[in-house]
C-alpha cells in the first residue's frame, strides 16, 4: 500500500484516539519515523504534506535531511521553504561523542538520559543563541534492554537537568515495554505522565515543560489515551522490517 494511505490512516487513527480521550486532535504530532524509509517513501509523505520526520542515528539524520534537502531544492519551487518547515526529531540513544552533530540536526533531543550526557549538550549550547530543547528519556518499563533514567531516578534527574542554563527541558520520552497485548503499554506510559505531573506539580518545570513523547506504531492510541503530545511511527507508515532494532544506535 502506498505510504500516503497508510499516512492517513495513521492520521485518523490518532484523531479518533484523541476524540476518545476527549482531546484537541492538534495538541498531538505525529513524527514519522523514517529509519527503515526508502528517500521515495520520505518524499512521497513530504507531498502528502508531513513535515515532522524521526531518526534513531545521528548519521542517518545527517544524510537524509541533505538528500531530502538537495531534492526539495532541485525539484520545487516552494522547495527553500518546505525545507525550512520540516523538524528532524533524534529520537534514539545518543553518545557524547555525536552530540554536536545531533544538536546541528534535531528540533529536539527526545534521548538525554544521563547527567554525563546533559552537560556535555549544555557545554556545546554554550556557544548557541538559543537553549538546546530535549527531553528526558525514562525508562518506564524497567527493562535492562531499554535506555533512559530509572523510574526512582527520574525526579531529581529532572531537576538536575533544570541547573543547565544552556538546555531547555521540553517534556519526557519512553519506550513502552514490547508486548503482543498493547494494553500492557498503558502502564509505562501512566507512569511517565505521572513523573510529569509531579514535576509540575512541583513546579521543577515551567510553562516550556509540555512535552510527553511516547507511542509508537504498536501502542500509540493507549499512549494518545495517556496523554502523549508527540507520536513516534515507523512501519505503521513504512511497513513492517526485518533488520533488527536499531534502538541503541549512535
Ligand atoms: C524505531 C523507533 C520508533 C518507531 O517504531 P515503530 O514500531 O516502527 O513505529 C519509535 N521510537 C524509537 C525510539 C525508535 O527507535
Amino acid at each position: 500500500m502506498d505510504v500516503t494511505v497508510k499516512l492517513r490512516q495513521v492520521q485518523e487513527r490518532i484523531r479518533a484516539a484523541a476524540m476518545r480521550a476527549r482531546r484537541d486532535p492538534n495538541d498531538i504530532t505525529l513524527i514519522a519515523v523514517s529509519k527503515y524509509a526508502s528517500l521515495e517513501q520520505i518524499q512521497n509523505l513530504i507531498t502528502a504534506g508531513q513535515r515532522h520526520f524521526g531518526e534513531s542515528r545521528v548519521q542517518h539524520l545527517q544524510t537524509r535531511q541533505q538528500e531530502v534537502r538537495e531534492w526539495l531544492l532541485e525539484t520545487l519551487a516552494d522547495g527553500a521553504e518546505i525545507s525550512a518547515q520540516l523538524k528532524w526529531h533524534m529520537i534514539g540513544h545518543l553518545q557524547r561523542n555525536k552530540a554536536a552533530a545531533a544538536i546541528e540536526t534535531s528540533e529536539i533531543i527526545h534521548s538525554a538520559d544521563s547527567l554525563r550526557l546533559a552537560e556535555h549538550l549544555n557545554d556545546l549550547g554554550g556557544r548557541r543563541e538559543t537553549p538546546i530543547p530535549i527531553l528526558m528519556e525514562v525508562n518506564t518499563s524497567g527493562e535492562d534492554s531499554k535506555n533512559g533514567v530509572p523510574i526512582p531516578a527520574a525526579i531529581h534527574m529532572a531537576e538536575q537537568f533544570e541547573t543547565l542554563a544552556h538546555l531547555q527541558l521540553v517534556g519526557l520520552m519512553t519506550m513502552a515495554r514490547q508486548s503482543a497485548d498493547p494494553e500492557e503499554s498503558r502502564h509505562c506510559f501512566s507512569t511517565l505522565r505521572e513523573i510529569f505531573n509531579e514535576l509540575r506539580f512541583r513546579k521543577i518545570c515551567g510553562p516550556h515543560f509540555k512535552h510527553l513523547s511516547m507511542g509508537m506504531s504498536g501502542d500509540f492510541e493507549i499512549a494518545i489515551e495517556e496523554g502523549s503530545t508527540l507520536v513516534r511511527i515507523g512501519s505503521a507508515i513504512f511497513g513492517a522490517h526485518t533488520e533488527p532494532a536499531m534502538e541503541t544506535g549512535t
